[in-house]
């Protein structure tokens, strides 16, 4: 079922899923960058991240109009649906219904998301929960992921975060049908955090948005952490995704070669982290803990064709480790791959057909 081999590793650092073809990281490459000859690429940041576009179309101004659009879309999808900052998001509002009788009735797409987060929650015995609100704000993980305030970061008690635990738990959640959404009621001070979905949402948006077009013939796009192949590229030839060294973020431990439409999701405890006394604190936390999970991961990735699930399964794997996080992996059809703190790699036989040492 399993294969085992171990790679050579060197130093300690971090980052995300090595994106080939793409463009180099940066600013927005200028029209005159662009390589006339060559596909559409654009480097801009949104959601919280860098987005990374390889795009072509038989016309050039398809690949670059589509571009624009996939960045409304992303930039859309956070004001208002994804974030818990901005008053004009239905997560910010259904936070605000928190200990409220009425509750919040969801959009049908929020409700579909909550839907598979609860299933996977219950699939992963509790390791992924998106309820997890007021234990991330706590960390202010949004803050020192975004690079500020760093410095001054310091841990939460264990007093303060046992208290903020006993406001989070997916099994604490109602969901009553109500037309084609659901009404959701969460206890006082509950919030929910979507940030271990969000990307994966956002993956599937822009598939439909490709599908939609039919101009575009060929799409690598990376946000962060997650990535989604799309067609395939003129002249022929697969996609080619590196897979990041947990111990060495400016190399890949090996390639995966796609051909089509794929999602590949990363997850680690390198990608955002922050420091206090010595002590690496990152953002991945352990629902029974509300701490960073210990276990002896340092990164997943995951390959499927859903982005939904693709980027919930990489978080729910980091926490569950090699075994059970390759079975769950397997339940959704799934392949994993693990690199675990000793440098060993631990896939699934299916991402082996797949993956290439480096
Ligand atoms: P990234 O968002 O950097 O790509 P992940 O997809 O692994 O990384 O998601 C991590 C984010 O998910 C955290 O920043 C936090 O918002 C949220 N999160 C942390 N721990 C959990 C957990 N156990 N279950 C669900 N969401 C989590
Ligand atoms: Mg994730």
């Amino acid at each position: 079922m399993k294969h085992f081999f171990r790679t050579v590793v060197t130093a300690l650092t971090a980052a995300a899923v090595l994106c080939c073809g793409c463009a180099d990281t940066g600013e927005r490459k200028a029209d005159a960058a662009q390589d006339a000859a060559g596909p559409w690429q654009s480097v801009d940041t949104a959601m919280g991240t860098v987005v990374q576009m390889t795009v072509y179309a038989e016309r050039r101004e398809a690949a670059e109009a589509f571009s624009g659009q996939a960045m409304e879309l992303l930039a859309g999808l956070e004001r208002e649906e994804l974030s818990w900052r901005l008053d004009t998001s239905e997560v910010f509002l259904a936070n605000g219904s928190a200990g409220s009788g009425e509750g919040f009735l969801l959009s049908g797409e929020l409700s579909a998301l909550l839907s598979d987060c609860l299933e996977l929650w219950e699939r992963s015995e509790g390791a992924f929960d998106v309820t997890l609100g007021a234990v991330t704000r706590l960390w202010d993980i949004d803050r020192w992921a975004a690079g500020e305030a760093s410095e001054d970061f310091r841990p939460p008690s264990e007093e303060l975060l046992a208290q903020a635990l006993e406001r989070c738990g997916s099994g604490r959640l109602r969901l009553v049908e109500e037309g084609a959404g659901l009404r959701l009621y969460m206890p006082e001070g509950m919030g929910l955090d979507l940030g271990a979905v969000g990307k994966g949402l956002a993956m599937e948006k822009l598939l439909a948005l490709l599908a939609d077009g039919p101009e575009v013939t060929g799409a690598v796009i990376s946000l962060g952490g997650s990535i989604l192949t799309y067609g395939s590229k003129p002249e022929g030839g697969p996609w080619r995704v590196g897979i990041v060294d947990p111990f060495d973020t400016s190399d890949s431990i090996g390639i995966l070669t796609l051909e089509g439409q794929w999602c590949i999701s990363t997850s680690g405890d390198y990608q955002r982290y922050v420091e206090a006394d010595g002590v690496r604190y990152h953002h991945i936390l352990d629902p029974e803990t509300g701490a960073p999970a210990a276990g002896d991961v340092r990164g997943v990735t995951v390959l499927m064709k859903d982005g939904l699930l693709c980027d919930g399964l990489s978080t729910a794997c980091y926490i569950l480790g090699p075994e059970k996080g390759m079975d769950l992996a397997g339940e959704y059809g799934a392949e994993a791959l693990f690199v675990m703190a000793d440098g060993t790699v631990v896939m699934s036989e299916g991402m082996e057909r797949y993956f290439r040492e480096q």
